[in-house]
């Protein structure tokens, strides 16, 4: 794993961490450099981060914290807490 890998793995713990917390604002700080940081360096964002983020807000999202997943149609669907609905395949 190279640096910019690592530096995206602990902002994404980090930022799980803030959000367990209660501060939804500092998660998204977090979120938002970890996708800088892959942008720059043409990484792409590991499964779990993008499923774990909101594309429209960039919060952390924790179901029963500030998200719901549902699973439909063999989807998942997961709703943010600012009414954003993000939809990827039950695979796994
Ligand atoms: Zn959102």
């Amino acid at each position: 794993m190279d640096v910019a890998a690592e530096r995206i793995d602990r902002l994404e713990a980090l930022a799980r961490a803030a959000t367990k917390a209660g501060e939804e604002g500092r998660a998204r700080e977090y979120v938002r450099l970890a996708r800088r940081i892959a942008e720059r360096n043409r990484l792409s964002l590991p499964k779990s981060f993008k499923r774990s983020t909101c594309g429209a807000c960039d919060v952390y999202l924790i179901p029963g914290n500030n998200a719901r997943i549902r699973l439909r149609n063999g989807h998942v669907v997961v709703t943010c807490s600012c009414g954003t609905h993000a939809r990827y395949p039950y695979d796994e």
